[in-house]
């Protein structure tokens, strides 16, 4: 199976603490890599996690709170010293833009690649990134300013390919691809052999959803149905629920029920308040309605894998 792999590289919400790191993560899906969320020190997560610089194209802001933006320019800026040429996609609310331009403009003069910026309107589900292997969709959120998160689906795989019967049958290497996408072989006799017979299943396609800052939002669930993997930020724990909904963010048994309702496959808690030493309470509370739960922390990896249906 391709790797769908999920890399933690900050967790923790605005006030900074020893223990985290503000937000930022990467989805790596068959040897791409997006960013989510780019807070301060980012660059410094990334060079701990051996990502390669090189490999990022596309970064996905949820929102324009300074722990989800503030290492931006930092890295733009590393990027360029670095001597990058291609270009770097960064997908936004629309405020951004004249912001980060003015940075780039004032810090970065002569940088050497482009910094092409999207706008993304977070106020609706909508398809805003396409390629070969994955859409990413806007899950819209309810927070203090417009925020959103993002829906990575992998588009289905191709079958697998049975080397036995190709050599059996003799085919050209030049033909997989045509059999994978469904075309059979004719053998120089004329017997057919459908691409059934010269291929195994594709492996189910993956999904990821990325829950930024929200206040308890059910319906979410209806957007990101039969999700693989979920993050769903959990700030705080239930007992400061009041706090929770004052702030318009979430509680880790609001972020459980939510992965219940979307019958999703693992959920991942993160964004942290820092009034907590550790997240052993949040974690609990979540497993109690959601058992497949798991913290994240900086520096960890998750595999998105295929949900497991009950
Ligand atoms: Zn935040
Ligand atoms: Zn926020």
């Amino acid at each position: 199976m391709t790797p769908f792999k999920l890399y933690i590289l900050g967790c923790g919400s605005a006030l900074p603490t020893l223990r985290h790191n503000p937000s930022s993560q990467i989805v790596e899906i068959r040897d791409k890599q997006f960013m989510i969320d780019c807070g301060e020190g980012t660059q410094l997560q990334l060079r701990r996690s051996k990502i390669r610089f090189t490999k990022l194209g596309h970064v996905f802001i949820s929102h324009l709170h300074g722990d989800h933006c503030f290492g931006l320019i930092g890295m733009i800026s590393t990027f360029g010293m670095l001597g990058r040429t291609a270009p770097l996609h960064i997908f936004a609310h629309s405020a951004l833009r004249n912001i980060l331009q003015q940075q780039i403009d004032f810090f970065c003069q002569g940088l050497e690649y482009e910094v092409v910026i999207h706008d993304i309107d977070p106020s609706v589900n909508k398809v805003i990134y396409e390629d070969r292997s994955l859409t990413v969709e806007t899950i819209p959120l309810e927070h203090r300013i417009p925020c959103c998160g993002f829906l990575f689906r992998e588009k289905q795989p191709l079958p697998h390919i049975r080397r036995d019967m190709i050599d059996m049958y003799g085919i050209p290497l030049s033909q997989i691809n045509n059999i994978k996408n469904g075309l059979g072989w004719t053998t120089p006799e004329g017997e057919f052999i459908s691409s059934e017979r010269l291929t195994t299943p594709a492996d189910p396609a993956r999904s990821y959803a990325y829950c930024s800052d929200t206040t308890f939002k059910p319906d979410i669930a209806d957007i990101i149905k039969g999700v693989d993997m979920v993050f769903h930020e959990s700030t705080y724990s239930s007992e400061d629920t009041t706090r929770a909904r004052k702030h318009f963010h979430s509680t880790a048994s609001e972020a459980a029920t939510v992965a219940k309702r979307a019958q999703a496959g693992h959920l991942i808690l993160g964004h942290y308040s820092a009034r907590y030493d550790n997240e052993a309470k949040m974690l609990e509370e979540a497993r109690s309605i959601f058992p497949n739960t798991d913290l994240a922390a900086e520096g960890m990896v998750f595999d998105v894998t295929s949900r497991v249906v009950p």
